[in-house]
């Protein structure tokens, strides 16, 4: 039976790209007794949450919040805006987004899939120009959506948002632009409504700290008009009925009352300007992030993400050296050190293993990380050049955090 209620060894390290290790602070919140969800004091909690997720999205226009993962808020993005049989341009930058392709299908939507080739599109991020190129072929403007990822988990790489929506542009096209940023959100950059997207989709438990179970979706008003005419089969996902009870504070069904409690707790910490905000976020997980790339270059290994102006600040992904199963050093780093990294997905499982860097972390919790690394390689066998740890250790030494970790007392 699973007992995880007494560690006499510590605490096990939780260093998957998503769940992300919750800090105590918003677990303590979460643990408050569950209010009644239409009395005065919810509507108060409802306003406070809703208006502090516009702030994370970087959005004026409405978000709205599922008592759902992430893939609930996949579907909710693609059938409040599209009709059976439309046709929408999906780039596939590696397994996160052909899942949301293959769920696209599913719904009975004509689906146009662009990327580079092989297992190399899985290294690169989206190539704006391909879109561009395929929008301007279009000009019927049959293509009602496009849809990315920013930051693809499977993978480690982040795509430029902002140069999508310039592509769109570019070419005169009305699609709508959908984006998954399920895993980008409160830890990489992201401006909603500074770089025109449509519908951003995001889950809580990546960034945000919190555990899984709500998603979301925020919206522009673009979106919200063609949700008014868009005929996919909807009712739970509806937008419309949410939004007007949002605006008093309530939801038109149970909501997660006790995940509220830790999300506006995560909205406070994340916003807290004394921490240096969303700024100091970011900046905090691309440090975190360089110091893990260090770490994989001085073992000699090579990063899944090929290209070095698209990094994700949110997880690194590791290529095993041909013949050494990923999987097989994940397991060895599971049992002897208690660690869980996350596994190889889809084109490239048993090639890679990836390293998350989010959520409650720091220097010395990754420092931590990377030493399981560098020992469970070693016991699989692994020839590495050099110590990853000792490169990590340089870099966070001589590289102090912009925001220090802990305020003066
Ligand atoms: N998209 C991305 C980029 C993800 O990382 C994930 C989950 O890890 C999903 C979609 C699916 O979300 P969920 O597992 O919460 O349903």
């Amino acid at each position: 039976m699973l007992n995880l209620d007494y560690h006499p060894t510590g605490r096990h390290f939780l260093q998957i790209p998503g769940p992300s290790p919750v800090p105590d602070r918003i677990l303590r919140a979460m643990s408050l007794p569950t209010i009644d969800h239409r009395g005065p004091e919810f509507a108060e909690l409802g306003k406070r949450v809703l208006s502090g997720i516009q702030q994370i999205f970087q959005t004026r226009h409405p978000v709205v919040i599922y008592p759902a993962s992430g893939t609930g808020a996949w579907e909710a993005a693609l059938t409040n805006v599209l009709s059976p049989g439309d046709q929408v341009l999906m780039y596939e930058t590696g397994h996160f987004a052909s899942l949301w392709i293959k769920m696209a299908s599913r719904l009975g939507l004509n689906a146009q899939v662009v990327g580079l080739p092989g297992v190399e599109g899985w290294r690169r991020g989206v190539q704006a120009s391909m879109i561009e190129e395929k929008l301007k072929a279009d000009s019927g403007h049959a293509i009602k959506a496009v849809c990315v990822v920013h930051n693809e988990t499977s993978t480690g790489v982040t795509s430029n948002i902002a140069a999508v929506r310039k592509a769109i542009d570019a070419a005169k096209h009305p699609a709508l632009l959908l984006v998954d940023s399920i895993s980008g959100l409160a830890s990489a950059e992201y401006k909603h409504d500074d770089w025109g997207v449509d519908v951003t989709v995001s889950g809580s438990q990546k960034g945000l700290m919190l555990p899984p179970g709500i998603s979301f979706n925020a919206l522009s008003p673009k979106a919200i008009e063609a949700s008014k005419s868009a005929k996919l089969p909807k009712a739970f996902w509806a937008w419309d009925e949410i939004i007007e009870m949002n605006k008093t504070g309530y939801f038109p069904y149970t909501p997660s009352t006790n995940l509220l409690y830790g999300l506006a707790e995560a909205c406070d910490m994340l916003l807290d300007p004394t921490h240096g905000g969303l700024e100091a976020t970011f900046a905090r997980h691309q440090r975190w992030a360089e110091g893990v790339r260090g770490a994989v270059k001085a073992w000699g290994l090579e990063i899944q993400c090929a290209d070095a102006s698209v990094y994700s600040p949110v997880l690194t992904g590791v290529i095993t050296p041909e013949g050494v199963d990923a999987d097989a050093v994940r397991k060895i780093i599971y049992e002897r050190f208690d660690c869980s990294l996350g596994t190889g997905l889809g084109k490239v499982k048993g090639r890679m293993f990836r390293i998350g860097h989010l959520g409650d972390c720091n220097d010395l919790t990754l420092m931590a990380a990377l030493s399981g690394c560098e020992m469970g390689l070693k016991l699989a066998g692994v020839k590495l050049a050099g110590s990853g740890v000792q490169a990590a250790m340089d870099f966070f030494a001589s590289h102090p955090a912009h925001v220090p970790m802990q305020k003066a007392a």
